[in-house]
């Protein structure tokens, strides 16, 4: 079986504050550490699993992005994945969710996959639109927010997350599933996994070996703009509440007042 698991490198939401930059509106990204997205870390370990479970098969990590995400891709690499591949391009710059799906279901087209792992959200832009859009370009079913993900034959079966617990759900593939956030512990690459990733055959891609015309995407193709850049309102100090005597009362009252009892 070929799989594919779609991966982002996102700005470290542990060390940095996302910031967008007032001139191009876009997302700052020198000088900020960038991370394999830590959601895509579980959803990779859903793909290792699955794969080692099934056997005979092959799983190739898959980003578009500039060259510095070939580091996230290293990381897919010592983790497990057998292969990767980066689709980066100058024009690719400002690209929307959409043209993010073109691109990504052109490289997995050029291949053929029967399975494609994406996250639910990336941790930046979290549009939640590019596993859908994937799905869509290439015409397959998706299965969202799974939880656990087992093969049958010629069908993907997956507990689908729900309010009160999951549903299983099925689809014949080739077709799309998303991992729902923290279903999956991420596998933490060896020593071993990091040296042999370097052996890992790696490749790229630009536009043009995919026959994607650059009006197609980047700021060119963007079907959403970005207008303006607000700051969020700085929060108000909450309401310290002193126990003497009444602070059950005040609080009841409090909640009353705002409704929330
Ligand atoms: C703050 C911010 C706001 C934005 N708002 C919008 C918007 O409103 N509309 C819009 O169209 N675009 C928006 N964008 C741009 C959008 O983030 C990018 O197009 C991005 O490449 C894809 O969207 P996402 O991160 O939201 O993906 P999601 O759909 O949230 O990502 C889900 C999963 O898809 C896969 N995936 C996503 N991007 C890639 C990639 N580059 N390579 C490989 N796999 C990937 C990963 O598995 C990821 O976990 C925004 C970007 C930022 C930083």
């Amino acid at each position: 079986m070929k799989i594919f698991v779609c991966i982002k490198q996102v700005p470290d939401p542990n060390t940095t504050v996302s910031k967008l930059d007032p001139n191009t509106r876009r997302l700052m990204r020198s000088g900020v550490s960038l991370v394999l997205d830590p959601g895509d870390e579980s959803t990779i370990s859903a793909a290792i699993k699955l794969r080692d479970t099934l056997g005979n098969s092959e799983l190739v990590a898959l980003s578009m992005g500039p060259t510095s995400a070939q580091e996230a891709l290293r990381r897919c690499l010592a983790m497990g994945a057998d292969r990767a591949i980066l689709v980066t391009d100058p024009a690719l710059a400002g690209s929307d969710a959409i043209a993010t799906a073109r691109v990504l279901a052109a490289a997995i087209q050029k291949e053929g996959a029967d399975l494609i792992f994406c996250s639910t959200e990336s941790t930046d832009g979290y549009t939640g639109m590019v596993p859908g859009g994937i799905a869509e370009f290439l015409g397959l079913p998706q299965l969202t927010f799974a939880r656990d993900i087992t093969i049958e034959g010629s069908k993907a079966i997956i507990k689908r997350v729900i309010p009160t617990g999951y549903k299983v759900v099925e689809c014949p593939l080739p077709a799309v599933v998303t991992i729902a956030s923290g279903s999956y512990e991420a596998i933490y690459p060896t020593m071993k996994g990091i040296m042999g990733a370097r052996k890992k055959p790696f490749s790229q891609l630009s536009l043009s070996d995919l026959g994607i015309e650059t009006g197609q995407v980047g700021e060119a193709g963007a079907r959403e703009q970005i207008l303006a850049i607000g700051q969020a309102e700085a929060r108000a100090a909450g309401q310290v509440v002193k126990d003497d005597g009444n602070a059950a009362q005040n609080i009841a009252d409090f909640l009353q007042r705002y409704q929330l009892l």
